[in-house]
């Protein structure tokens, strides 16, 4: 069997790995099959690619495998769950910087020789690396605090990054027309490198996520170009799949905050002023800190709880926490749920995830839709650590940011117990009046704390 039908054979099973791939990531069952398949994709995909005839020598592979496999470990054992988005998006970067160096040396080797589909596929390659490489870089300066997380707005902001995408396919166009003109050229990689820039500049820290899965799919797209400038079946296939999927993820996300894709893309979502720390505005209501013993003594009479983490369930890293709770409550008779908001968190499935990790049964958790009627026959709604999602502003204050994003009625429960450290706001940055409410106990701390006192008194 000749090495190019072994390559061949290679990256078609990679294709097929990685739909299997994907189509497992679809659940949280099936999600670590999923990632499994997708590794073993990815290794198939890597071997083809050191079979290829094209290789004179393996001296820079070998340095770039050894240095790229000792970064990537270090990132996975050091960096924390809640700095996936900022780990994601410097993955993104890096993936758009590769895109980018290919098609410059591409067009080095080949440029004036270049046929129609090559030199498109150069110049598409080219101005949507760039742009993934700076738009990437930007979102995980964002998330980090790097760069200030609040929309940055100008007059004329969106005209101007309009007319410049409109230049830059002009631009590729001549490109496409007269292959021969590196100043053409080079106008594509700076326009993608400000592209990256400019999009991303009037975006909200809070929308982030939504722009990094809009960045994983410009990267994909950019692959795919690649695969069609380098002749490659394998990037052409996963390019497409990447671009498809993180398309479809930032809708998804869009649509679980109930803003349209176009408001994130062009919304500044997070404009508005800064809002006083919640509920804490002068001559309002104040809100109900309880201590430990009165909200121990609540639980312990609970018949039905349901737990409702968020984001600071991350932040404390309380999922084994939550899980001795439910189980101390669940000696003592009650009856423990968890209900799952598709945006708790910062990134989809986080919540998912980070349950799965502590080992609690996936029948136990329930999608907004399936648990919010729910609250009002409840005796405990347990809130840990979650804000936003749990903000009744979203369904009564059509000023609110977050007016329409579905949230859950934790207020309708008997009584809500809200776990967080301070009555500061949540990602949105807006007060909560769910901390004022009569039926709500605030037990202020850190939630892994808090949790573990609870479990230990209701234990005595
Ligand atoms: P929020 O960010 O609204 O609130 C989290 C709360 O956790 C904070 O108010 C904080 O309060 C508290 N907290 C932080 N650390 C701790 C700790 N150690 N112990 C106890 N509490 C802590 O989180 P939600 O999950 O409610 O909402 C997610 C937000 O992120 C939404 O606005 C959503 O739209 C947004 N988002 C999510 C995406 C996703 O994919 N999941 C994507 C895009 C946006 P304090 O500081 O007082 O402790």
């Amino acid at each position: 069997m000749g090495t190019e039908l072994v390559v061949q054979l290679l990256y078609l099973a990679a294709a097929v790995l990685f739909i299997g791939g994907l189509m497992g990531l679809g659940n949280p069952e099936t999600g670590r099959r999923g990632i499994l398949l997708a590794e073993v994709g990815m290794l198939a995909a890597v071997v083809g690619t050191l079979l290829h005839h094209d290789i004179i020598t393996y001296e820079w592979i070998l340095v770039g495998l050894v240095l790229g496999s000792a970064i990537g470990t270090v990132m996975a054992l050091k960096i924390p769950m809640t700095k996936m988005p900022e780990r994601i998006a410097l993955s993104h970067a890096f993936g758009g910087l590769a895109v980018m160096l290919v098609g410059i040396t591409e067009y080095h080797h080949r440029g004036a020789g270049m046929n129609t589909l090559h030199i498109s596929a150069t110049g598409f390659e080219v101005l949507l690396g760039g742009l993934t490489f700076t738009g990437s870089l930007m979102a995980f300066g964002k998330l980090q605090g790097f760069i200030g997380g609040k929309p940055f707005v100008y007059r004329g902001q969106n005209a101007s990054n309009v007319t410049l995408i409109g230049v830059s396919l002009a631009v590729l166009a001549f490109l496409v027309y007269a292959p021969a003109t590196p100043a053409a050229f080079w106008f594509l990689v700076a326009g993608g490198l400000l592209l990256g820039v400019l999009l991303v500049l009037p975006i909200g820290g809070a929308d982030m996520p939504v722009v990094i899965c809009l960045l994983n799919s410009y990267a994909g797209l950019a692959a795919s170009a690649t695969g069609f400038a380098l002749g490659n079946n394998v990037l052409i296939i996963c390019g497409a799949l990447d671009g498809g999927s993180g398309f479809i993820l930032g809708m998804m996300m869009s649509k679980a905050m109930n803003r349209s894709f176009s408001n994130v893309i062009f919304g500044a979502f997070g404009a508005t002023p800064d809002a006083p720390g919640a509920t804490t505005a002068a001559g309002g209501p104040a809100p109900n800190e309880a201590n430990l013993d009165d909200a121990v003594e609540i639980l312990r009479s609970a018949r039905t709880v349901i737990v409702v983490p968020g984001y600071g369930m991350a932040v404390s890293q309380a999922q084994h926490a939550v899980r001795d709770l439910a189980q101390a409550l669940k000696r003592i008779g009650s009856e423990v749920r968890y209900a799952i908001h598709p945006v708790a968190g910062r990134m989809p499935g986080h919540m998912n995830v980070l349950l799965a990790e502590a080992n609690i049964p996936y029948d136990q958790l329930f999608d907004l839709d399936d648990i919010n009627h729910e609250f009002s026959a409840t005796d405990v709604a347990l809130v840990v650590g979650a804000n936003d999602v749990v903000n009744p502003a979203a369904k009564t204050n059509p000023q609110s940011p977050i007016y329409g994003m579905p949230v859950f009625d934790v207020e309708l429960a008997k009584t809500t117990i809200v776990l967080k450290r301070s009555l500061n706001a949540g990602f949105a940055g807006i007060e909560n009046e769910l901390f004022v409410k009569p039926n709500t106990m605030m037990v202020l701390g850190d939630a892994r704390k808090t949790l573990t006192a609870f479990a230990a008194k209701l234990k005595e």
